[in-house]
């Protein structure tokens, strides 16, 4: 077994200590608040800004979305924004870094991103970013924000122990919920994309003609669980769309926060698709 394998057997086992740590009412309203923060900074910062390039944004908010993206656990936006084009370019194919229809479910879902050449950042495939030297650098030092992001949830958990003791909570407490428990339900919803939707669901419109077919689906349950990604057909037939639920019934939060951003002007050149007819 690699070590990267024993590392991640080893962050699931630490979610044990919750029975050590305990639970209150405040640790699963931050597990929660920070399952939200991190579903959408996947989706809107990592996957349709980084990735596809589907909306405009000021520098400064780029690099808000970067950071915010980065206290996800799947490493820096350039790593994560190389890794995806590649898969939309070879999606399902020898060359797609995760396909449960070349290779295994398990490898589809995470055991690709744990392989030791997973972990290069192929900078060839986001020239485009890698010319902000901030964001190069905060690719390489994803691990600072995870520390900035474990210390305040320390930090707010001991104030709260020390000036609210009613509410029976801690740091190790919230570092239990808000940080392991709340971060790896999210890593796995987004790698059952990249596993499950790569399999199983809808496809309800012929794919647009375009080079490069695939086997992904829409999956309703695991569009609310992904702030809009589980409608994944949707997504690679229109990889350059903001908006990934394209139907009125197709929910789609990060959609909605996309809007709400371009309405404060903090967004603009929001890029949208039509949802063909279905067959
Ligand atoms: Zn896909
Ligand atoms: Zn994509």
């Amino acid at each position: 077994m690699d070590k990267q394998t024993v590392r991640l057997i080893f962050i699931h086992l630490l979610m044990l200590s919750v029975f050590w740590t305990g639970t209150s009412a405040a640790a699963l309203v931050v597990a929660f608040f920070f399952f939200v923060w991190r579903g959408l900074g996947l989706t809107i910062a990592y996957h349709r800004y980084f990735t596809h390039r589907s909306f405009k944004t000021s520098r400064a908010f780029q690099f808000f979305l970067a950071f915010a993206g980065s206290m996800c656990m799947q490493r820096g936006a350039l790593w994560w924004a190389a890794n995806h084009r590649r898969h939309h370019q070879y999606s399902d194919t020898e060359n797609d870094p995760h396909s449960p229809v070349t290779g295994s479910f398990w490898h589809a879902h995470m055991g690709w991103a744990l392989e030791e050449k997973a972990f290069e950042t192929d900078y060839s495939r986001v020239r485009d970013f890698d010319a902000f030297p901030e964001l190069r650098w905060l690719n390489e030092h994803s691990d600072l924000v995870h520390g900035i992001y474990a210390t305040f949830l320390f930090l707010l958990g001991e104030g709260l122990k020390i000036f609210m003791p009613q509410l029976s909570t801690s740091g190790l407490q919230f570092l239990v919920w808000g940080y392991l428990i709340g971060g790896i339900a999210h890593l796995h919803t987004i790698f059952l994309i990249n596993s499950w939707a790569h399999i199983y669901g809808k496809r309800p419109y012929p794919f647009p003609a375009r080079e490069g077919r695939d086997n992904s689906h829409n999956v309703g349950w695991l569009a609310l669980l992904t702030f809009g990604e589980g409608w994944h057909y949707n997504h690679h037939c229109f990889p350059m769309s903001a908006r990934i639920g394209l139907a009125w019934w197709e929910i789609d939060f990060g959609w909605w926060v996309i809007k709400i951003l371009e309405k404060l002007g903090i967004v603009w050149d929001v890029k949208t698709a039509k949802r063909p007819i279905s067959s």
